[in-house]
């Protein structure tokens, strides 16, 4: 399976990294390694001091398919379940100014962390899911699916242009505003419309 993540599918995440809207979206792989094993907590690599946080919605795709027209995306998967798209922002800046692939940011060991539970989207407003991650307790980051600016539609039927997509990839569809660092002994919640979803330990 892969992982395709969606960046700066939010206006206000975007504006906090002055980062610029781009009239398609933004797509990225991480390999299956970066899937954090159930329950594990999430180690901080050596190679950053400064690995953030970000929530995510993240679709599960249940059908083979390429050139999926967006009329027909929806065909294409039956649950979302929610994600953290741990980043190493120092590596990731860097690699920025060097105009370099961003793997070694993004992709790393524990860096997709994911939901034990999936929820079946017919039980949702797929354009209207409130999500949001605590740390420590305390709200970091709110979003809305309403506030995408690529619906899951669009991308699923976007990245099919290129990627065949196959039963079980999974596609993170962007954070909103709130991003931030983790330190040791931080502990991060997940919420889908106030269900909690996951937990995980900062080590
Ligand atoms: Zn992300």
């Amino acid at each position: 399976m892969k992982i395709i993540c969606i960046g700066r599918n939010y206006i206000e995440h975007a504006k906090e990294l002055n980062n610029t809207i781009s009239s398609d979206p933004i797509f990225f792989l991480k390999p299956d390694t970066a899937i954090q094993p159930k329950g594990h907590p999430f180690f901080i690599p050596h190679h950053s001091n400064n690995v953030h946080y970000e929530v995510e919605l993240v679709l599960k795709i249940s059908k083979i398919g390429k050139h999926i027209e967006q009329q027909f995306a929806h065909k294409y998967y039956s649950e979302i379940g929610l994600g953290i798209d741990f980043t190493a922002r120092d590596i990731q800046n860097i690699c920025k100014k060097k105009g370099l692939p961003w793997e070694i940011s993004k992709g790393f060991d524990g860096s997709a962390q994911i939901s034990n539970e999936f929820l079946d989207k017919k039980n949702l407003v797929l354009n209207n899911i409130n999500f949001s991650l605590t740390k420590n307790g305390d709200t970091m980051q709110n979003g809305n699916s309403k506030d995408m600016i690529f619906s899951f539609d669009y991308i699923i039927s976007f990245i099919s242009k290129f990627y065949t997509l196959k039963i079980g990839d999974l596609i993170y569809t962007g954070t909103p505003a709130g991003v931030g660092k983790v330190k040791k002994n931080d502990v991060l919640e997940g919420f889908v419309n106030s269900q909690k979803m996951l937990e995980v330990k900062i080590k």
